[in-house]
């Protein structure tokens, strides 16, 4: 069974040095087996450092083979209803203190799910620490997935200095206050109140000050907002397309648009981002849906007259 966890990419030849530097800071994650990847070797940790990235890894062997689960924070979520599963995995790891299983699908406009608990402290909210910032998520009221570290840390990469950001579906804001580090504002828009809520302590724990959170549904914003952004992410990837004309409303001339969408065969927008006026830079795939369905991003630049 495999266990998504951190892990830290190093040259094998430079393995020993690091695991010992790992086991002294009690970083790595003792129960689960370090991955060999051709002249690398990828080490569990049990929290996020600088240059980790989300990994699938086996069981340590000689460890109780811990049931499939995927952690956000102090939660694991397991795939089964299995109470004694869950115990082992609340045992396996002192960091953890509830173990979940999802009673829903993701559903609703929220995009959240329901669960039920299976060990533990009985709470859908954790802290999530990720590239040197917390973010405080309760998975039954709003939207939030740890895979989607490595696409907010790409956006940062791309981005320039002073740029003005629009996040139009910023759920408890873990995009918005990423690239806060280099942008003049943010502003990050969310239609539901909890995710609002969540993103206030958000900013207030990561001292954020340049990120404005607006309650609102993403077709109102090109109405009401003054500005053209230099930059836009759209986050919703089943429904994205209903809002890509208002992104374009909302984005300068030249600016750029991180589309995500749900897409089963490449290209699949790329005519509707043409009419629109949009020159699509890149496509690249994020993560599978269903078999033959992924999420895909396009990063559009905007042509207008
Ligand atoms: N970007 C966030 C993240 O990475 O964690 C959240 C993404 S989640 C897939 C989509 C978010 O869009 C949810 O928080 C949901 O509440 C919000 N949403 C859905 N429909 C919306 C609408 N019409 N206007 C504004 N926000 C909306």
């Amino acid at each position: 069974m495999l266990v998504e966890q951190w892990g830290i990419r190093v040259p094998a030849r430079k393995g020993e040095e690091v695991r010992q530097s790992l086991l002294r800071k009690m970083a790595i994650d003792l129960t689960l087996k370090p991955r060999r990847e051709g002249d690398a070797l990828v080490f569990p940790i049990l929290d996020w450092r600088e240059g980790a990235e989300r990994c699938g890894f086996d069981a340590m062997p000689g460890r109780p083979e811990l049931m499939r689960h995927e952690l956000v924070g102090g939660i694991a979520i397991m795939q089964e209803d299995d109470p004694a599963g869950a115990a082992q995995i609340l045992a396996s790891r002192p960091s953890l203190h509830t173990v979940l299983f999802p009673t829903s699908e993701v559903t609703g406009e929220y995009r959240t799910r329901e669960y039920g608990v299976l060990a533990g402290t009985p709470t859908t909210r954790t802290q999530v620490t990720e590239h040197g910032h917390r973010f405080t998520v309760d998975l039954a009221s709003a939207y939030f997935s740890a895979r989607l570290s490595t696409e907010r840390q790409r956006i940062l990469a791309q981005m320039g200095t002073r740029e003005t950001v629009l996040d139009m579906f910023a759920g408890v804001g873990p995009f918005a206050i990423t690239l806060a580090a280099r942008a003049a504002l943010v502003v990050a828009a969310d239609i539901n109140p909890h995710a609002i809520e969540l993103m206030l302590e958000n900013l207030t724990q990561n001292r954020v000050k340049n990120v404005l959170p607006i309650l609102a549904e993403a077709r109102r914003l090109a109405g009401v907002l003054p500005w053209k952004f230099d930059r836009i992410i759209m986050n919703l990837p089943l429904a994205g397309t209903e809002f890509l004309s208002e992104a374009f409303r909302l984005c300068r001339h030249g600016g750029t648009i991180h589309f995500y969408a749900l897409v089963s065969q490449e290209g699949e927008h790329r005519d509707y981002i043409r009419e629109l006026g949009g020159e699509v830079i890149d496509e690249r795939v994020v993560r599978s849906y269903s078999p033959g369905q992924w999420h895909a991003v396009y990063d559009i630049v905007v042509q207008k007259e």
